[in-house]
């Protein structure tokens, strides 16, 4: 048997002498880690479709309930490297965050999400898609961002967003929160409300950094998850 699996890949390493360890996003069959055989070899004909931030097919014999198989060949569909440090980085925390919100129970939801947003880093601004992707995976966790009045009391007139708390506030409970510009509270709600499905809302958007690190203060707060990649981010965006 030999099937055929098409996936992302959020992670690479080496493996054994001249092989290649792959962990990836399979869109039927969640987290998957692929070894390649003689990967490392010059020339191999694989090694292009086995780079991090690569959306490749794998073909390998599938078995249900194994999750480290062999692969027989692999063929690049799409890479989303970029040469750029900020896209770079982006890509390592999408990578990161992908890993490490996986489970085997929403892993087709968290694939959509992966799937759209490695697309629209091709041909959107990085900070938007980071933010929306951070967001949607937020959501699909039950860390959604509340943005439909103060997330403390309801109030609908909102001066500041608390990563805190976990959603806008208003003039009483903006404690030593600064307050936001109208602009801002709006770029925020837009990256929260738009759905997966309407990606398209977010084309003409670009997204100004400090709203872009109170999203991720937001989703880092609540997962609780590894910010190593964010902050190395956030060291790149001061310069
Ligand atoms: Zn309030």
């Amino acid at each position: 048997m030999n099937d055929k699996l098409e996936g992302i890949i959020l992670d690479v390493r080496d493996y054994k002498e001249n092989d290649v360890m792959v962990k990836a996003m399979i869109s039927d069959h969640g987290l998957l880690t692929l070894v390649a055989k003689g990967a490392r070899k010059m020339r191999s004909k694989n090694a292009m479709a086995l780079l991090p931030h690569t959306k490749s097919t794998f073909y390998l014999d599938y078995k249900e309930g194994k999750d480290i198989f062999t692969l027989h060949k692999a063929e690049l569909i799409r890479s989303y490297y970029q040469e750029d440090i900020i896209k770079l980085s982006a890509l390592a925390i999408m990578a990161k965050v992908a890993y490490d919100s996986y489970s085997q129970d929403r892993y087709r939801e968290l694939y959509a999400i992966i799937d759209k947003c490695y697309e629209a880093t091709l041909d959107h601004d990085i900070l938007v898609i980071l933010s929306f992707y951070l967001m949607k995976v937020a959501e699909l966790l039950g860390f959604g961002a509340y943005v439909d009045g103060c997330v403390i009391c309801d109030e609908s007139t909102v001066v500041s967003f608390s990563a805190e708390d976990g959603g806008f506030i208003c003039k009483r409970h903006l404690k030593d929160h600064q307050i936001c510009d109208i602009g801002v509270l709006k770029e925020i709600r837009r990256v929260v409300k738009t759905p997966l499905s309407r990606m398209d809302f977010l084309d003409d958007m670009s997204i100004d950094h400090r709203t872009f690190k109170l999203l991720a203060e937001h989703f880092y707060h609540h997962t609780g998850q590894d910010r190593r990649p964010y902050m190395f981010l956030s060291q790149v965006l001061r310069k």
